[in-house]
């Protein structure tokens, strides 16, 4: 059986002491979290030395947003695998739309960091997703095929988790309908060999449907962005029903 988890995107959003913060307000409500799911936090590189400190190996697991292929060199502004798991990282988001978008990554470039991420023991999120025009016009299935296949080349399976995220639903409040995104995810899962990788959905997630998206038989978890930068939000959303 895939393993549930449910992983919050704070993109680049918190300073050091409004993580801390936030960890405050949001570590009271974990005492009701049943013990089925994994519940993550991706922040900023810069949050992750002192969550890691704060968290002492507790409940919640600590996620990197980006990781580099290269243990180590002259590439200015990157973080390598090792200097993740020294600070006590176990995921990494790889391919999210936005790095896509606004800093070239390609399915080529996303495969190299799940690849160089596992080396080194952590678990890659890699993000696929299509966007509004490609949907449109009827492309979901075969981007989302082609992004699966690329993004999975000499791939270990058994240290993956997938998050499918429609481009047009992140951070626009339009989430794809739960029965769709349920559809998509089923047909992720036919490429994959190990049929137990836990697949996501993201994309405008929030307490008032995560109920909804959680009861589908085929999606494993969810990765939130907007909505999990609030403690009570995304606590709603951890101990969905
Ligand atoms: C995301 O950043 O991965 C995401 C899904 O964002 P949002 O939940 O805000 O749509």
């Amino acid at each position: 059986m895939p393993k549930i988890i449910i992983a919050g995107n704070w993109k680049m959003h918190k300073t050091q002491a409004e993580a801390l913060e936030f960890l405050q307000g949001f570590k009271s409500h974990l005492d009701e979290t049943p013990d089925d799911r994994e519940v993550v936090l991706c922040a900023p590189f810069t949050a992750l030395p002192v969550l890691s400190k704060t968290l002492h190996g507790g409940r919640i697991r600590l996620g990197a947003q980006n990781v580099h292929w290269e243990r180590s060199g002259a590439y200015t502004g990157e973080i390598s695998a090792a200097m993740l798991t020294e600070l006590g990282v176990h995921y990494v988001v790889i391919g999210h739309s936005e790095r896509r978008q606004y800093f070239g990554e390609t399915d080529e470039t996303a495969n190299l960091r799940v690849i160089s991420a596992q080396k080194q023991g952590l678990i890659p999120i890699l993000c696929v997703g299509e966007s509004k025009a490609q949907r449109d016009a009827g492309e979901t299935e075969t981007v989302i095929i082609n992004q699966i296949k690329r993004g999975l080349v000499d791939v270990d399976q058994s240290n993956l988790v997938i998050a499918y995220e429609p481009i047009w639903a992140i951070g626009t409040g339009d989430t794809c309908e739960a029965t769709e995104a349920n559809r998509v995810i089923g047909l992720i899962r036919e490429q994959l060999s190990n049929k137990d990788v836990t697949i996501q959905y993201g994309g405008s997630v929030k307490p008032d449907n995560i109920d909804e998206i959680m009861a589908q038989p085929e999606i494993d978890g969810a990765l939130v962005g907007g909505a999990s930068l609030d403690a009570a939000g995304f606590a709603r959303i951890v101990n969905y029903r």
